[in-house]
């Protein structure tokens, strides 16, 4: 398709340009991940109201600096809402065994709904394993196999990673539609591209999905209509791989040598061509804590028997999939 072709099939809302006219609409990740997390308090409140408070179990093995943020921010997240939120913290010296008994005993805790093993793990301990032995009702981060099954599936039942489902939210709170539409996925790892392209497919998306071994990737890209690029190289998209009028949607996160954040499209040349696009940071990475957030609550909600309380938030991919 050409870049024309392109711009016309997009709806007003991805063709309204910035109040100073220089390129893209800004998809601010911050607020509306802050608008998912207020919903989520309000339902939370709820939750309460009828005995039962969302806990949220969160394991960190080792002291990856990285990853004692990304904690401390999902920790905090969920206090926020209201949550019963227990963070555990195990040496790097933890063995197979013992985070596999950890593990146990959180699933047999009726007080914790939701269960989230940092990743990456120290060497040596077997992350699939670990997954695995997650109680499928309890895994908020949608990574056992049960959970990727019913996402195959279209189930509606499972719980979605919340790095895809997150990117889901912000297409559909910013009036960015799926449906029929060229969309590539830039990325297949089982975290973030492959259930991308699952929910993606989902939403009735006319789908490619790239990756390391793709030929001729720029062109492939052109193509898009909308654009999810999660490949973890910093500023891999450049500006003229954007049709005119595209949305772009960057999953990346990456570190500059400067100590800067960047993603995986070159954001200044792209905000130029794109109709919107997302910030690093600011764009996606927020909308992962707000679907954290909104993936313990359900889960707590379908544990006690009250889905229904919280029905008007069902998060994006878990609704049952329309008749064809
Ligand atoms: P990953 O497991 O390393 O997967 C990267 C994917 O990109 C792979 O499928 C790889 O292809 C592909 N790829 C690598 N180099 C490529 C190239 N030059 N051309 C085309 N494809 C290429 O990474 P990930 O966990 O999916 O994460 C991707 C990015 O998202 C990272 O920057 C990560 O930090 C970020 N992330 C952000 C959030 C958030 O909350 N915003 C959450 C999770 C991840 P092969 O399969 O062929 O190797």
């Amino acid at each position: 398709m050409s870049a024309e072709r392109a711009t016309e099939a997009l709806p007003d809302a991805e063709r309204a340009r910035d109040a100073g006219g220089r390129g893209a609409r800004i998809l601010d990740g911050r607020a509306i991940a802050q608008a998912v997390r207020g919903e989520v308090r309000e339902l939370a409140r709820a939750l309460v109201g009828r005995g039962v408070v969302p806990g949220l179990a969160v394991v960190l093995v080792g002291d990856d600096p990285a990853s004692q943020v990304y904690v401390k921010n999902k920790d905090r997240a969920a206090h926020e809402v209201g949550f019963a939120v227990r963070t555990l913290r195990l040496g790097a010296e933890t063995t197979q065994e013992e985070l596999l008994g950890t593990v146990r005993e959180l699933n047999g805790d009726r007080a914790v709904h939701a269960i989230l093993v940092q990743l990456p793990l120290p060497r040596g301990l077997d992350a699939a394993a670990v997954l695995r032995a997650i109680d499928p009702a309890k895994d908020v981060d949608g990574l056992h196999p049960e959970n990727v099954a019913e996402l195959v599936l279209g189930s509606g039942r499972g719980l979605v990673p919340c790095t895809p489902a997150g990117c889901l939210e912000l297409c559909d709170r910013s009036g960015i539609a799926l449906a029929g539409r060229r969309v590539v996925v830039l990325g297949r790892s089982n975290l973030v591209g492959k259930p991308l392209a699952l929910l993606a497919l989902a939403r009735d998306a006319t789908l490619t999905v790239c990756h390391s071994r793709t030929r001729e990737l720029a062109d492939v890209v052109r193509e898009a209509e909308v654009l999810f690029a999660a490949v973890g190289r910093a500023a891999l998209v450049r500006g003229d791989w954007v049709a005119e009028g595209a949305a772009v949607i960057d999953v990346g996160i990456n570190r500059l040598p400067d100590g800067r954040l960047c993603g995986d499209v070159d954001f200044e040349a792209a905000r130029e061509r794109a109709g919107a696009i997302t910030p690093v940071p600011g764009g996606v990475g927020p909308m992962t804590i707000a679907m954290l957030v909104r993936n313990t609550l359900l889960a707590a909600a379908r544990q006690s028997g009250l889905e229904g309380v919280i029905a008007a938030s069902t998060p994006a991919g878990q609704e049952p999939s329309a008749p064809a």
